[in-house]
């Protein structure tokens, strides 16, 4: 998504080996235009899914899955963080190692907000190693609800987490696919030689 691209080309920051910072638009700040548009995107992509329910982790994934969820016009759930797992008969639980920060993660959803008769759209900001969607598609599969699909607003190829998921034949779907950073630089899958 060429729109998407230009922001981060202006507006990302290479940190380390690895990580893009984006807390101008998408994780601090967030711009509500760009949003909207990327929303409209992901409809355009997965229109044809018959979706009843858009799933994402907090904090980040939060602003693209509301915006995606309006233009589907279904409701959006977002799995909630803890530092320890606490299992509960009312909740979905699952266990999200995060190799930025080392740590174990749990995310869960209430049994409220997810069934089997939902058809899943899943959205969240980065691909990376894959642990945050994994996370939430046994969730998905523990509501027996359908995945429809995952869409990502940034994808990082060169880390493991589309591998994976192409491995499940999952249909993925990113708004823009990093090759690699190069001296500090974003290179984008095809401006990669
Ligand atoms: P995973 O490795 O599970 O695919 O990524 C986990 C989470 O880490 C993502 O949902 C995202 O919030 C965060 N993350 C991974 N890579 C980056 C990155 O390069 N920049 C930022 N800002 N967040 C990232």
């Amino acid at each position: 998504m060429q729109l998407l691209e230009e922001r981060i080309k202006k507006d990302g920051q290479v940190l380390g080996e690895d990580v893009l910072k984006v807390d101008n638009f998408l994780n601090h700040q967030v711009d509500p235009d760009l949003m909207a548009a990327m929303g409209e995107e992901f409809y355009r992509l997965f229109k044809d899914a018959h979706i009843t329910k858009i799933l994402t982790v907090e904090s980040s994934g939060i602003a693209p899955a509301v915006l995606t969820g309006l233009a589907f016009h279904v409701p959006v759930v977002f799995a909630r963080k803890h530092k320890s797992l606490t299992l509960q008969d009312n909740m979905y639980s699952a266990t999200v190692y995060s190799y930025t920060k080392k740590v174990n993660n749990h995310i869960s959803i209430s049994k409220k907000f997810i069934d089997e008769n939902d058809r899943v759209l899943v959205i969240d900001d980065f691909l990376a190693n894959g642990q945050a969607v994994e996370g939430l598609l046994e969730i998905i599969e523990q509501a027996n609800a359908q995945l429809e699909g995952v869409g990502i607003v940034i994808e990082k190829t060169f880390q493991k987490g589309r591998e994976l998921l192409d491995a499940r034949g999952i249909h993925v779907e990113s708004l823009a696919r990093i090759a690699a950073f190069e001296n500090g630089e974003v290179v984008f899958v095809e401006d990669h030689q």
